[in-house]
């Protein structure tokens, strides 16, 4: 099948995310000097702002020209030692994928095995860290969102378990797919590194390897004595220091970073948490109640208000749902990674979306179902979603009555034009 090439792509996978139109033309800048006096007035405030982004006033925030995955890597490499002992549950391709990294660069890593549609194991992490009485695990890393099977974990219970235990572990927390959309409160739950990438909720494209890191991380880097060099932090704090980088930043990412901040402050952190937990609201009422499928989340307590894992019947393939969708309807979902390749299809609810854009996502969907053989009732995610939508408010009401105000002074003739 030939793929549609008039009208727009529909991309709905949880990452990259739609970017702005303010923040594209922000990025589409000239190339100029980054060792300029002028410089620094972009870097500092960039790195600045970032940190109210992670809720921390105490914390140091670092920027490097990677994905997220290099953000692992230098959270992990910056503070541990060869050989020494992680503590880590693995519910999905992403917390996996942070294990593996952790065993082949020479960590000890004690892996617990949670089913996937679960999250991080509170219970298990306590007990094990309650009967490491030598304290030798060194890092407790939990995914905040899983975003293969649209699980977020309790990071706040995290901490409490290394607190009940007494522990003094250091706190590794991926934040890929919830900064920025999730609520995260690096300070408040002392997250001590607190790794993120910039094509999520930050709406710019990938490219930004985005890290926290709290002074007691800070102060173990000292003397960590893992190999690093291209993300060591000490060359960082350097350069940081006076508004330089170590290296050659890139500048369109940067000035977009800038202006995606900018929408940030706009809207509010607070009110961006709101948003996804109601446009999520709606995108699973739609799979629950109006298709009758089930989330791969096995309990609300998991569901992630980023991205929902669509399961399908036994009897279909979700990876022809995917195709069909992009194929024909112009629309991206989300693969089913690993464990769940071919059971579940993701639609990414995260960054810069409303219901209307994400009415597209649950038609289009519904439409490659019925195409493949899954007998859902057409329109019926449209109508689910559309009943949340209209029941529930995102826009205070006296907003809207303003609006009706203005509407009725149209409607009534008293404007003219
Ligand atoms: N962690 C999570 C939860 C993710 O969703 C992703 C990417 O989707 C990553 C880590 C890896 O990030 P990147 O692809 O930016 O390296």
């Amino acid at each position: 099948m030939q793929r549609r090439v008039a009208g727009r792509n529909f991309l709905f996978v949880p990452g990259p995310t739609n970017v702005p139109d303010r923040v594209q033309r922000a990025m589409l800048v000239a190339m100029e000097d980054h060792r300029s006096s002028k410089f620094p007035e972009l870097s500092l405030g960039v790195l600045s702002d970032l940190r109210k982004v992670f809720k921390t006033t105490t914390g140091q925030v670092f920027i490097f020209p990677s994905s997220g995955t290099g953000a692992w890597e230098a959270a992990l490499t910056n503070t541990l030692s060869p050989g020494d002992k992680v503590l880590a549950a693995r519910f999905g391709q992403f917390s996996h994928l942070w294990i593996d990294m952790a065993q082949r660069l020479g960590y000890q890593v004690e892996a617990l095995d949670v089913e996937w549609g679960e999250g991080v194991p509170l219970e298990r992490y306590e007990e094990i860290l309650r009967a490491d009485k030598r304290h030798q695990i060194r890092a407790v890393l939990a995914c905040h969102n899983e975003t293969a099977t649209g699980v977020t974990s309790d990071i706040a219970g995290v901490r409490r378990a290394l607190d009940a235990a007494n522990h003094p572990a250091l706190l590794y927390v991926d934040a890929v797919s919830s900064l920025a959309s999730i609520d995260f409160r690096m300070d408040e739950w002392r997250v001590d590194l607190a790794v993120s990438g910039s094509q999520k909720g930050l709406m710019l494209p990938a490219g930004l390897g985005i890290l926290g890191v709290s002074q007691k991380a800070l102060g173990a880097a000292a003397q960590a004595s893992s190999r690093r060099c291209y993300f060591d932090l000490a060359d960082m704090i350097k350069a940081n220091a006076t508004g330089y980088f170590p290296y050659t930043p890139s500048l369109p990412m940067l000035y977009g970073l800038r202006e995606s901040l900018n929408l940030i402050f706009e809207e509010g952190l607070e009110a961006i948490f709101a948003r996804h937990r109601y446009l999520a609201e709606g995108v699973r009422a739609a799979i629950t109640k109006g298709w009758r499928l089930t989330l791969c989340a096995k309990a609300p307590r998991w569901y992630s208000d980023t991205v929902s894992a669509i399961v399908v019947p036994e009897s279909a393939n979700a990876a022809h749902v995917i195709d069909v969708a992009f194929r024909r309807y112009n629309l991206a979902l989300g693969a089913g990674l690993s464990k769940v390749a071919g059971r579940v299809f993701r639609i990414g609810h995260l960054g810069d979306l409303n219901e209307l854009m994400l009415m597209a996502a649950i038609a289009g969907a519904e439409m490659a179902m019925l195409d493949v053989g899954i007998e859902v009732t057409p329109g019926s995610g449209v109508a689910a979603a559309s009943n949340y939508w209209r029941a529930h408010d995102l826009v205070p009401r006296q907003k809207v009555s303003r609006e009706q105000q203005f509407y009725e002074a149209h409607s009534t003739g008293s404007i003219q034009g």
